[in-house]
């Protein structure tokens, strides 16, 4: 009985010489390199090439600041508790007074951690984030020997205040335009004059 109808008669028919030295193989092989040679190359000389991305390629992660050089991160742990990886970390600080420059919030992100070896770069953290603090950028991370190198601290996550990092293209005119509605409330600076003035509202 038939099971399948891909069945395939093997012939047994006796060898010639040239096909016992496996001459027509070892041509046939030869003829596919060879035309290889004249096919449009599919590799790049990396890392002196460098392939150009999409502007919203989900690499290396930043954590932004504000437009006076604050840190945003108001370390609510949205990002953590969104991405699938358990790949970041955090400590939380209270800001002291004579900190505002440094921090947004009262609140702040007094350590910041992510594992790019647990990253699969989704981009939900950057979708999680009220504050606009985290975002994905067009980096690669680099290669390291050591998996400690691969935990990215703040002192590789938070942008320099000379040496910005442009992540305008990563939101669509529609998400900006979502964002500025009457009655958000996101990306609002939470302080006790603003609380206080919405409880009195209630
Ligand atoms: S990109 Fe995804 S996996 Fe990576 S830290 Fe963000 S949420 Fe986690
Ligand atoms: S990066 Fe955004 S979501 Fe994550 S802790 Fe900071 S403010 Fe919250």
């Amino acid at each position: 009985m038939q099971l399948t109808t891909r069945s395939k008669v093997v012939s047994n028919k006796q060898l010639s010489f040239a096909e016992r030295i496996y001459l027509p193989a070892l041509l046939k092989g030869m003829f596919i390199t060879l035309s290889h040679l004249f096919k449009k190359k599919v590799t790049i000389l990396y890392p002196e090439v460098k392939r150009e991305h999409a502007p919203v390629y989900r690499g290396q992660h930043v954590l932004k600041r504000d437009e006076n050089g604050a840190e945003r991160c108001t370390s609510c742990g949205m990002c953590a508790v969104a991405c699938p990886a358990e790949a970041i970390t955090m400590e939380s600080g209270e800001r002291k007074k004579g900190e505002e420059h440094l921090y947004r919030e009262e609140k702040y992100a007094a350590k910041y951690e992510i594992n790019m070896l647990r990253c699969i770069f989704c981009g939900l953290c950057e979708e999680a984030c009220p504050k606009e603090a985290i975002f994905l950028t067009d980096r690669i991370v680099p290669t390291e020997f050591e998996r400690e190198d691969f935990i990215y601290g703040k002192d590789k996550l938070v942008e320099l205040v000379d040496k910005r990092v442009d992540v305008s293209k990563r939101q669509t005119p529609e998400v900006l335009a979502f964002k500025k509605l009457e009655g958000m409330r996101h990306n609002v600076l939470y302080t006790k004059k603003l609380t206080t003035k919405s409880e009195s509202k209630s």
